[in-house]
């Protein structure tokens, strides 16, 4: 029997053991997606206790409270810390099998060195001993990251940011670049109309302009995309439930707006359209100056309202939908692809069921300008854990090239979440490896171990251009 989580984890052949050791492990890191909070690293705060860096906001953990019949007052309610974490410490036991058991130790082992299992006999000690660790300078969020062989990280940020924190971090000369990324899912959220005026309000006043048609909006926005670019951004990224690709005029568009301006019900037509025009200039932007544009497509957003009501958005109420994909997709990357305005692109879908869809829709429009330029998203959210890594690496396998791959990303919130990018590289090093143990590629381990390499780093790096 192999031992729980030691070094060998997730390594079923010896292949896989040395593909990971000698190449994919002292890899550095690109993490060119994550929602870490930007003032935070600013600031170079310490956390005060497990509590704070474990369980303030991460929605994943909610959930199996939640799923483990704990109370919300022990989840986001008026408990105190130690009551939480005693409360967490109860569901670990019963998370055997879900992804949170593996996060969970694999974060007790790589950052304090914890090799018990975490439950309500260990739980006192394990609190205490990772409350005096993350009080120590050590444990500042910037030394969290920097401590991990991370060179870059991407937050998401909205168009109206100031991006002062991510200035103070140039400024300080961080080792860890710490850049923008342009999401303006707010700026085109046209299903609440009052929400996107006040949205424009705030626009006008950031950009000392005034906003009176569609043009001199979408000319405010472009300001602050020069303002990202010229901040260090390279991507942009959208959180949509499908890509809009409606057909529209300039005019229709126009009327539209105005409609927008005078606080008018819009049409579920006219909603479309007005997104559709969106998200086609902020592509042609994306274009113009060499970024990244990313889409995250098919969530299906606040599910109970009885959640939203009490808890907000982005609380563990969110699950996965069944949007169709293919055809808007495809009438998107086209029409840009068409007049040779198609930025690279990194597609993630959310349903499981759209893998092959993905991999293979991203073959359609590489043009040989930039190896892997159409990418098929590493594996997201609820797809966040091996199963649905291994599915997703082996679609794009299948349709596509994994070699081109760009790799891993957080995706998160938290400062503790770096050790994702080590289980998927274990995994994809436990794929290779099956497949040269079982005669189905060469046990040549140069070639292997570099394209290893290029899917943890290398790929990235070339992609992006930090
Ligand atoms: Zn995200």
């Amino acid at each position: 029997m192999k031992n729980f989580l030691d070094e060998n984890f997730l390594l079923q052949t010896k292949t896989a053991q040395r593909l990971y050791h000698d190449y994919a492990a002292g890899m550095p890191i690109i993490d060119y997606h994550s929602h870490l909070p930007p003032d935070q690293i600013a600031a170079d705060i310490n956390f005060d206790n497990l509590t704070h860096i474990w369980l303030r906001g991460d929605h994943y953990k909610w959930r199996a409270m939640r799923a483990n019949g704990i109370n919300e007052a022990y989840i986001t309610g008026n408990k105190n810390d130690l009551e939480k974490f005693e409360q967490w410490a109860a569901t670990v036991p019963y998370t055997l099998r879900n992804p949170l058991y593996h996060w969970t130790h694999l974060e007790l082992q790589r950052y304090f060195d914890i090799h018990d299992l975490l439950s309500p006999a260990t739980a006192a000690k394990i609190y205490d001993d990772c409350t005096a660790k993350l009080q120590s300078p050590d444990y500042s969020v910037r030394k969290l990251i920097s401590n991990k062989k991370v060179e870059v990280i991407c937050t998401t940020d909205d168009p109206l940011d100031s991006l002062s924190h991510h200035q103070k971090l140039k400024d300080d000369a961080y080792t860890v670049k710490v850049l923008p990324t342009f999401r303006p899912d707010k700026a085109m959220n046209a299903d609440d109309v009052p929400a996107l005026n006040s949205y424009i309000t705030q626009l006008e006043t950031i950009t000392n302009s005034s906003i009176n048609n569609f043009d001199s909006y979408l000319q405010a926005l472009k300001t602050r995309h020069d303002y990202f670019a010229a901040n260090g951004c390279k991507l942009s990224d959208h959180g949509l439930e499908q890509l809009y690709a409606e057909d529209y005029t300039d005019k229709e568009i126009a009327s539209i707006f105005k409609k927008i301006k005078n606080n008018q019900h819009l049409l579920p037509g006219e909603i479309v359209k007005f997104k559709s025009a969106m998200l086609y200039n902020f592509a042609l932007w994306d274009h113009e100056k060499g970024w990244v544009q990313q889409f995250h497509l098919g969530a299906l957003r606040n599910n109970s309202t009885r959640a939203l009501q009490e808890l907000g958005p982005d609380t563990g109420g969110d699950s996965i939908g069944d949007f169709a994909q293919g055809k808007s997709l495809s009438k998107f990357l086209d029409k840009l692809d068409s007049k040779n305005k198609l930025a690279k692109t990194i597609l993630y879908n959310l349903n499981p069921a759209d893998n092959e869809l993905m991999a293979a829709m991203t073959g359609n429009f590489n043009d040989g300008s930039v190896a892997g330029k159409i990418q098929f998203g590493s594996a997201w959210w609820f797809l966040d854990q091996k199963d649905g890594m291994t599915k997703q690496l082996n679609a794009l396998s299948n349709i596509g090239l994994l070699s081109r791959m760009v790799g891993m990303l957080t995706d998160s919130r938290s400062f503790m979440s770096f050790p994702r990018h080590e289980y998927f590289r274990r995994i994809v090093c436990n794929l290779f490896g099956d497949d040269i143990e079982n005669g189905e590629l060469p046990n040549d381990m140069e070639l292997t171990g570099k394209i290893i390499q290029d899917i943890c780093y290398n790929n990235a790096k070339n992609y992006f251009n930090f």
